[in-house]
This record gives C-alpha cells, sequence and structure tokens, in this order.
C-alpha cells in the first residue's frame, strides 16, 4: 500500500486520503498554477501511526523516493551545506480545523546550510531568521517547549537592540537569539536541536501526526462533529521565502467576503514574512488591495488566479499564497468556511452567475444556517467572559433582569430572566413573560427547553454550577459570584453561556421578514433576507415533505402560518391546560365521585371550544391534528414532598386543611416512581370516564361553528401513547360515538380523520395492525427515543449525556438527531408495516425531531408524508425538505 503521493498525482476529490490540503495542492497542480512542488502523506499513515504507536515501516522509503524527486526538480539537496532545499511540514485534514494541528516551517537548516543558505541568496539576514524561526517552531511544535520561552527571548533581542519588532534585528543580534534558542532546546529536552535534516523531517512529520489529538483539536472536533478517527495527512513542500526582502511577502485571501458574501477581493498582506506570520498576528497585515501599489504584476497575476479557482470550484475560495522576489507562489486553496449570512448570499450569487443549479444552490446553505439567522444575536463586538455555562436548550440571545419565580416574572413587566432550578407547568406565564429561560437542572428535553423552544425563547438549561436560591431570590456561581433578584443578566441560548450584566443584542430581520413585518425597500435592501426568501420560493418548489408545525394556542397557529406550515401536525391539548386551568385538571385527577368529575368536565368544555375554534379559524382550509390529552402527572400534581412538608407543618400548628389533607391523600395514592412511564396518554383517556369525550366534543362542536360561519375547518383527532391496537380500537369507538352525538345535536356532521401516534416501540412493531383502524400515523419521537433506549427524557442531558457525548457514543444526543440505526429502525418497519395494510395511511412525525436538519433528511427517505415542529423550526425545515428533495 502506498502512503505517500506526489501533487500531481491527486485531485481535489481526494480530501479522504489526502486532506483537505493535500486535495488543494493537488488540484492547483494539476490546473498550473504555480505551486511549488512536494508531496502528502495520506491520512492513512497517520490512522496507522496512531494505532500502532510507529510509522507505517514502508514509509521512511517512500519519503525518500519522493524527497529524491523532489531535488531533482529543486536542483538541490535537502539541508545540504551548499544551496540548501528546505521543505514545510504542514497538517490538512478532510475537514479544515485552523490552526488546530501543527505546521513547522524551514525543515533542513543547520549550523552548515545556514550558511549556505545566505550564501546562495545573498541574504544573511534572512538565513539566520529563518533558522531561528524553525527552531522557535519545532521547538514548541514537535519538541513540546512552552512557546513563551522562545518569545521572551525573541523581546529581549529586541529591547536589548532597541528594535520595534523582528524585522529591526540584524544578523548578529539573530545569531545571537538563535544561540539563546539552542540553549533553550538543550536546557528542556536535555539534547541538542537536531541537525539531521531527514531527522528534523520524520521528528515533524510524527509531531503533525500526534497534533490530531490534542486536547484543542478534540473540543473543536466534538465542537464541529467532526469524527475522531480521520486523521490527517501531511504536506510537505518545498520552501518558498515570504522573507527575503522587502519584494516578497504572504498572504491570505478569500474571493468573495466570507463574513457577509459581497463580492470582491479579500485578504491580508505581509510583506517580508513567513507562513504563519499573517494570522499569528505578529505584525500588523495591510489589505490585499495594498499589493496593488506594492506589487502590481503580482496582485494582477493573484487575482486572475483567484478568479479562475473560483471558477473552477464554483464555490468561495480561500488561498495562502507567498511572493519570493516578486514571484508569486500558491501554498493553498479550499473553499472557504462563511458565515450563515455568506452561504445563503453567496449560493444565489452563483446561482444568478449560472455557475450552479438551484439544486447546487440548495445544496449549500443548512437549515441550521438559516436558524442562527432567525435568532436575535448578541453583539458579535462583544468582549465578556461567562459567568456560567449550561446546556443550550433554545437558541437566541436574550437579556434582562434576574427573576426567581414565575408570578414575579409576570408582573415585573419589562425583559426579565426567569431563573428558576426547574420549571413545572405552573411556570408557563413567567416563561410566556420572560424574554430568556435559566435553569440549573433538566436537559434539551426538559420541560423549560421545549416549551421555550416552542416559542422561540432563548433558554439555557442545566447550568448546574449554579446555586440558585429561590428563597433568597439570588444566585451563586461556582466562583461565588453573586446575582440578586433585578441584577441584569444576558444568556445565550446558542453558546449556553450566561453572563452578568448587559450585552447588546440585535434583531434578526429574517425573523422580521417571515413575520412580515418588513415592507419593501427594508425588503430589498437586506440581500441576506433576499437571498433567504428566494431560497425559501425554491425548497417550496422541490419538497416532498409536507411541513406541519407544533401549535396549541391561536396565536402559534398563526405565527405557523406566517411561517409557511401546510398545517398543524400536533396540537398537545394538556398545554392548554397549564398556567391558571391546571387546577382543572388537578380536580379532575383528584375527582372521587362522578358528579366531581362532571362538573369539572363541564367547566372544562367551554375553555376547550373556544381554544379549538381559535385555531380551526387560523388554519382554515388546513388540517389540524389534535392529540387528546396527554399529561405526565407529574407534570399537573404538586410535588409529593412539598406537599407532605406542608401538611405535616400546618398539623404541628394545630392548622389542620381539609382540602391540603384531601389532595395529599391522593398524591401519595397516583403518586408514580417513573411519571412517563405512567398514568398518560390514551391510558388516562381509558380510566378518567368522560375525558376523552369532552375533548372530542368541544373539537366536533368547534369544527361545526366554523363548518357554520363558512369556514373549512380540517380536525384530526390523534390519540397518544398507544401500545397496541386494542387501546386504539377502544378510543376509536369512544370518539365516532361522539362524532355522532354531537352531528345529530347539530345537525352539521364533521370529517375528522382518527389517527394515532407511533411512539412506544410495542406500537411500532405491530404497526400493521394498529394502521387497520388508524387512518394516520404520527410518531413521537421524543417518547419512541426515551423508550427505545431506555432513556429518561427529562434527566438523561443534564446527567450522564456529556459523558456519553465526550466518549463518542453518539455525536449529538439522540433526543435531538434520530437514532437511524435504532429509533429509526422501528420507524421504517412501523412505516412499511403500516401502509402493507392500509396503502393510503397518512404518517407524519410531531417529536422534536421534526425539526432537526438531519433527521428530515432520513424522514424524506423512508416517504414519510410530512414532518411537524414548532412554527419557528418551519422555515428549517421547509429549506430542509427542500434539500432532501434535490
Ligand atoms: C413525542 O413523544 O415525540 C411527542 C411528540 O409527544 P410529547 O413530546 O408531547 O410526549
Ligand atoms: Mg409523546
Amino acid at each position: 500500500r502506498r502512503f505517500v503521493f506526489a501533487f500531481n498525482e491527486g485531485d481535489k476529490d481526494q480530501r479522504e486520503l489526502l486532506g483537505g490540503k493535500g486535495a488543494g495542492l493537488a488540484e492547483m497542480t494539476n490546473l498550473g498554477l504555480p505551486v511549488p512542488p512536494g508531496f502528502t502523506v495520506s491520512t492513512e499513515a497517520c490512522r496507522y501511526y496512531l494505532s500502532q504507536g510507529e510509522l507505517p515501516p514502508s514509509l521512511a522509503a517512500e519519503i525518500d523516493a519522493h524527497l529524491k524527486r523532489l531535488e531533482a526538480e529543486r536542483g538541490k539537496r535537502l539541508g545540504a551545506a551548499e544551496d540548501p532545499m528546505l521543505v514545510s511540514v504542514r497538517s490538512g485534514a478532510k475537514f479544515s480545523m485552523p490552526g488546530m494541528m501543527e505546521t513547522v516551517l524551514d525543515i533542513g537548516l543547520n549550523d552548515a546550510s545556514v550558511v549556505g543558505l545566505a550564501k546562495a541568496t545573498g541574504s544573511e539576514r534572512f538565513a539566520w531568521d529563518s533558522y531561528r524561526r524553525l527552531i522557535q517552531m519545532f521547538g514548541s511544535t514537535v519538541l513540546g517547549i512552552d512557546a513563551a520561552r522562545f518569545g521572551a527571548v525573541l523581546d529581549d533581542a529586541e529591547r536589548a537592540n532597541g528594535a520595534a519588532g523582528d524585522l529591526d534585528l540584524d544578523t548578529d543580534a539573530l545569531r545571537g537569539v538563535v544561540k539563546a534558542y539552542k540553549g533553550i532546546v538543550r536546557d528542556t529536552t536535555g539534547r541538542d536541536f537536531p541537525q539531521e535534516p531527514r531527522e528534523q523531517l520524520d521528528m515533524a512529520v510524527r509531531a503533525v501526526f500526534r497534533s490530531w489529538n490534542t486536547e484543542r483539536a478534540r473540543i473543536y472536533r466534538r465542537q464541529e462533529r467532526i469524527p475522531h478517527d480521520l486523521g490527517t495527512a501531511v504536506n510537505v513542500m518545498a520552501m518558498v521565502y515570504g522573507n527575503l526582502g522587502p519584494d516578497s511577502g504572504t498572504g491570505v485571501a478569500f474571493t468573495r467576503d466570507p463574513a457577509t458574501g459581497a463580492p470582491g477581493v479579500y485578504g491580508d498582506y505581509l510583506s517580508e514574512a513567513q507562513g504563519e506570520d499573517v494570522v499569528a498576528g505578529i505584525r500588523s497585515p495591510v489589505p490585499l488591495e495594498d499589493l496593488e501599489q506594492l506589487d502590481p504584476a503580482s496582485f494582477t497575476e493573484l487575482r486572475r488566479i483567484m478568479a479562475m479557482l473560483e471558477g473552477h470550484y464554483r464555490d468561495l475560495c480561500d488561498i495562502e499564497f507567498t511572493i519570493e522576489r516578486g514571484k508569486l507562489w500558491m501554498l493553498q486553496t479550499r473553499v472557504g468556511k462563511r458565515t450563515a449570512a455568506a452561504a445563503f448570499r453567496m449560493a444565489i450569487q452563483f446561482l444568478d452567475d449560472g455557475l450552479i443549479d438551484v439544486g447546487e444552490a440548495l445544496a449549500r446553505v443548512t437549515g441550521d444556517q438559516l436558524a442562527q439567522l432567525m435568532f436575535p444575536q448578541f453583539d458579535p463586538g462583544f468582549e465578556a467572559k461567562p459567568i456560567a455555562t449550561g446546556v443550550p436548550a433554545s437558541p437566541g440571545a436574550a437579556v434582562g433582569t434576574a427573576v426567581f419565580d414565575s408570578a414575579t416574572a409576570a408582573q415585573t413587566g419589562g425583559k426579565v430572566i426567569l431563573v428558576r432550578r426547574e420549571t413545572s407547568p405552573d411556570d408557563l406565564p413567567g416563561i410566556i413573560a420572560a424574554e430568556g429561560i435559566l435553569t440549573s437542572r433538566g436537559g434539551k428535553t426538559s420541560h423549560a427547553a421545549v416549551v421555550a423552544r416552542g416559542m422561540g425563547k432563548t433558554c439555557v438549561v442545566g447550568a448546574d454550577d449554579l446555586e440558585i436560591d429561590t428563597d433568597q431570590r439570588r444566585l451563586t456561581t461556582a466562583d461565588g459570584v453573586v446575582v440578586r433578584e433585578g441584577d441584569t443578566i444576558s444568556i445565550d441560548g446558542t453558546s449556553g453561556c450566561v453572563y452578568a450584566g448587559t450585552i447588546d443584542v440585535v434583531p434578526s430581520p429574517v425573523v422580521e421578514y417571515f413575520e412580515g413585518r418588513l415592507d419593501v425597500d427594508e425588503h430589498r435592501r437586506d440581500p441576506v433576507v433576499q437571498a433567504v426568501s428566494r431560497m425559501m420560493i425554491y425548497a417550496d418548489e422541490h419538497r416532498r415533505l409536507g411541513v406541519h408545525a407544533n401549535a396549541d394556542t391561536a396565536d402559534d397557529a398563526k405565527r405557523a402560518r406566517r411561517f409557511g406550515a401546510d398545517g398543524i401536525g400536533l396540537c398537545r391539548t394538556e398545554h392548554m391546560f397549564l398556567g391558571e386551568r391546571r387546577h382543572h385538571v388537578e380536580a379532575l385527577i383528584l375527582a372521587e365521585t362522578a358528579a366531581e368529575r362532571d362538573k369539572v368536565l363541564a367547566e372544562l368544555l367551554p375553555m376547550q371550544l373556544g381554544d379549538f375554534v381559535g385555531i380551526f379559524t387560523e388554519m382554515d382550509g388546513l388540517p389540524v391534528t389534535i392529540r387528546l390529552i396527554d399529561p405526565p402527572l407529574h407534570e399537573f400534581l404538586p410535588d409529593l414532598t412539598e406537599l407532605s412538608v406542608k401538611v405535616a407543618l400546618a398539623e404541628a400548628r394545630g392548622e389542620v386543611d381539609e382540602g391540603d389533607v384531601r389532595l395529599l391523600r391522593a398524591v401519595k395514592r397516583l403518586h408514580e416512581q417513573n411519571p412517563m412511564l405512567g398514568l398518560r396518554g390514551v391510558r388516562l383517556g381509558l380510566v378518567v370516564p368522560g375525558l376523552v369525550a369532552m375533548q372530542v366534543r368541544a373539537i366536533a362542536e368547534a369544527a361545526a361553528a366554523r363548518i357554520r360561519a363558512g369556514d373549512d375547518p380540517r380536525p384530526e383527532i390523534m390519540v397518544p401513547l398507544i401500545g397496541g391496537t386494542e387501546e386504539f380500537e377502544l378510543m376509536r369507538e369512544e370518539i365516532e360515538r361522539v362524532l355522532h352525538d354531537v352531528a345529530e345535536a347539530t345537525g352539521i356532521e364533521v370529517r375528522a380523520k382518527i389517527g394515532t401516534m407511533i411512539e412506544l416501540p410495542r406500537a411500532a412493531l405491530t404497526a400493521g395492525r394498529i394502521s387497520r383502524h388508524a387512518e394516520f400515523f404520527s410518531f413521537g419521537t421524543n417518547d419512541l427515543t426515551q423508550t427505545t433506549w431506555g432513556f429518561s427524557r427529562d434527566d438523561v442531558e443534564g446527567s450522564f449525556f456529556p459523558a456519553y457525548l465526550e466518549k463518542g457514543i453518539f455525536v449529538t444526543s439522540p433526543f435531538e438527531s434520530l437514532d437511524e440505526e435504532g429509533v429509526g429502525r422501528l420507524v421504517s418497519i412501523a412505516v412499511e408495516e403500516g401502509r402493507a395494510a392500509r396503502e393510503n395511511l397518512l404518517i407524519g412525525v410531531c417529536g422534536e425531531h421534526g425539526g432537526d436538519p438531519s433527521s428530515v433528511h432520513f424522514f424524506d427517505r423512508i416517504g414519510l408524508d410530512y414532518v411537524s415542529c414548532s412554527p419557528f423550526r418551519v422555515p428549517i425545515a421547509r429549506l430542509e425538505a427542500g434539500r432532501a428533495a434535490v
């Protein structure tokens, strides 16, 4: 097997084997661009080295052969005493990891070749400057010596010579620096700086391979979701010298502005400098345009090459170049990273320029990028250190005064951040009133997180370093910083960071656009909004999947429609009983006699009716899937411990409250160790008489009222959490009976599809029997994930998920991106067997995954009819559904 490839042996599509840099160098070489000759040691060699602890045995001979070729081409020998060839050694993985791994330049210099280099170039100063660079880079990256030690020597030398910077050091001063550097190497490693060029090269190659696994590289990969097992390639290239005098230099450039996507030439140039100097910020570079004055010929040539590369890659390219005594050399190119805004703008520009088609344009933007554009953000220029970090549960930026309970949040008015240890349904008014929510417990599917995401509110949960003291109305950070009620804090739901004080927030013009709040001029003036709006049109034209919204109120429904939803895929009716109305549900659950129960149901009916009328009105002509009540009881009943303490204290004071005593009795009776697996969903509907009938009646009467008003309401009634067909059939009978009764009473027949959620493995595995009775399925992938993995959706993200992510057991939480292999298999089985029994079975998904980009592609692949997600994610799902279809 070969591990080494000359630049002219590869091409741009070999990023896996040659890394991004290697593939780019190969492509430029093939295009006939001025690339210094060199070769790439493949990622495969890296994987071998990292797993075996040594380089592949055949590698040394391969490198020798390629070096020989290189030497022949340059007419020089590596590190020779006379006119030496030097090489650079650079990392380059499949996915770019800027600055994360190592680079060593000027390999081949030693005490003899430095003299030869001076003679050959006619510049002693240059040769000694290069030598000191080699020892500095080699010392810190290969030998692991603290870079600050070298930095200190250089500073001292500059001071002693009255020099303003490294450029002002003369040859003698640089000789002194080299001597001091060599001393550092000897002192710290116990051996002299290696003089043998080939040994330098080998050590550098190993160091680059090792740098794949440094802490910072691992953190970066985790963040960017780059697999840990790819390894990096190493590029060995004949050195060209940007530090060979004033007519030399080095620069980086982009073919368009990667921040905004605006056309033009963007970059930095630094004369008399080498390699990393530009990015390292040693001296301040000048804008690339200045090169036009400094070296017009090279500038013209550079622009020609940049235009050629952009046309060739049909995308934004970033490049690195060096000018050696007026001769331009290309050192790197790749398709450049860009911001979300630039991605949208450039996709449209390339489309309009005829370089790419609509499918390619859609492929170049992502739902995640659109999501970024949709959240208000902290002013990018801010500088502040977070006081705590939690789980980023709902993106965006929120600033407000800290309040520690819901009632205060609702009353305070103005901008508040609701700070709770965890949230309960009682907190809903506070959540609605707040700009953002911060909790010290819970994960991404905790109540606070789900509700906040549904509302598009910024939310950070599980910041477990925070001590939240609701009684004292303050929080304390691990460092002892105290934030009291009324103090301002800022939370970042994209990063999970919490800051003390105010950080400026800018609203998202893209959301203003979706909300219909931009006028035509504002729309025209904003190129990002324009690009997004056009992309949405293309996505809608191409997508096969329907996109519905999870919406529980008329307001949500209205927004869902503005955001382009094709209907409501999940109306969680228990959400209609949060806040004020919660006590009715409590009373219903606790009712001991039929009379008590009927009384509560009679109170609930008009409320439900009103809710449904509102939603149907907003969703006229579109399907509205209403799920029968599914309250995990712990979310609706008082906490057992708190209530026990309250009753015990009251008893001790001799003030027994009969109501509380009775409540306690009932709470004890209904207390469950695992409420998520307890009396909820269809189970509740089957054991609490009258509950389902009341809901169905409300749905049917509301629909009848809208029909009477001339509308076209399209209710679909959905049964939650069934394990098999028996539960569903019982429910179906009751639903049909009520629909029939209402039709008799009103004279209006409401046609409602009756279907079920599939959110338990047993339901998925028996889908063929269920679909004989159900007209539609909607996958509740939150519960299906919980029950397939056996992970409590309430607890895991704050407990062992961080460790699981760290260990690479999964790259993202399965509650966020669907676990295709396991949960997805159940979904596929249910789709297949459900449709086998009923060909026109309508199938959707309404778990959180319905708005997750990668999951949307999976749902498209396996043939679902629609996905349903929170209104704010509707545009994201539309875009991804379009991308999935091209
Ligand atoms: C689900 O389980 O995926 C679902 C949509 O229902 P809920 O989140 O309300 O349990
Ligand atoms: Mg569920």
